[in-house]
């Protein structure tokens, strides 16, 4: 659709959306171009009526933290969505179930269920994405997956369809899962089981620290999207990445919060 009658059908959502934006500063690597729209749904009415408005007229794709996302150069043809605020919530119900939305970032999550004493989510920590994207991905490390403490997801389709997906009739893989393509993930629930405080946290202690050591999530060298080689005595990969630039290009460093 052209740009000028997109402008006008997508009118009342104007306080929310942002055309030819940026979107080196939505993911994790901060590369990439731009695109043709961005629209940040705030509150779940927004993003049904946004939906059934451009009524699959354009392509949509969804965004969580970027972190699992290499964004090309050329402008995107289309609608890129994020989530916010109202899908960034955590609540506790029935003692040992957590109910997520799926803007919330998988460290809060972890720390959520630590301070709640209930465990499992612990591996969540060292994980740096959103539920939504977790659940895409069948996120995982350190032997869990997010299958494993999954019990439910709700979602939405391209046409604004409210679904609840129980986890026994998802098919995960290894970092995929077999549900529709065009599936918005809104939230979802989650077991934990009761445990001291205190001990989940200094599991989760020690988990952020092993990641640190093998994978340090605060210089961009993408070293954990590859294998460590076997040779345990050999480098690690985001070494072997490191030192194989140039010394006059230099590497992200985050500035850890
Ligand atoms: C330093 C570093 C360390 C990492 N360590 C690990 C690790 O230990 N284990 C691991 O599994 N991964 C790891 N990853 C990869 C990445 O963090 C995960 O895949 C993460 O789950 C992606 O979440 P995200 O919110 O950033 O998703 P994005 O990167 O934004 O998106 C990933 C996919 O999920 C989809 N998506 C996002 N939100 C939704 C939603 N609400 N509804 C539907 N689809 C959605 C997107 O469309 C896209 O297809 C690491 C990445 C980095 C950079």
């Amino acid at each position: 659709m052209k740009i000028e009658q997109l402008k006008d059908l997508l009118k009342k959502f104007d306080a929310n959306i942002i055309y030819d934006a940026d979107l080196k500063k939505k993911n994790w690597f901060n590369i990439g171009g731009k695109t043709k729209v961005f629209f940040k749904a705030n509150e779940l009415k927004d993003l049904v009526e946004f939906l059934k408005t451009l009524n699959n007229r354009e392509k949509i794709q969804i965004i969580g933290a970027g972190s699992n996302l290499l964004i090309s150069d050329e402008t995107y043809d289309g609608v890129i969505i994020k989530l916010g605020k109202n899908f960034n919530r955590l609540s506790i119900l029935n003692s040992n179930m957590i109910i997520s939305g799926a803007a919330v970032l998988d460290k809060k999550l972890s720390d959520y269920a630590a301070n709640n004493g209930l465990s499992g989510l612990e591996f969540l920590s060292c994980i740096p994405g959103t539920i939504g994207g977790a659940i895409k991905m069948n996120a995982g490390c350190f032997n869990k997956e997010i299958k494993d403490i999954l019990l439910s997801i709700q979602a939405l389709d391209k046409t604004g369809n409210i679904l609840t997906i129980p986890v026994e009739k998802i098919n995960f893989e290894y970092r995929k899962n077999n549900l529709p393509e065009d599936l918005i993930f809104l939230s979802a629930s989650f077991r934990g089981l009761p445990k001291d405080k205190d001990e989940i946290k200094k599991t989760i202690i020690k988990l952020k620290n092993q990641k640190d050591k093998n994978q340090p999530t605060n210089i961009k060298t993408s070293g954990s999207t590859f294998k460590n080689p076997i040779n345990k005595t050999s480098k690690k990969v985001w070494e072997l990445i490191r030192e194989s630039v140039p010394a006059d290009i230099s590497f992200g460093v985050l500035v850890k919060s």
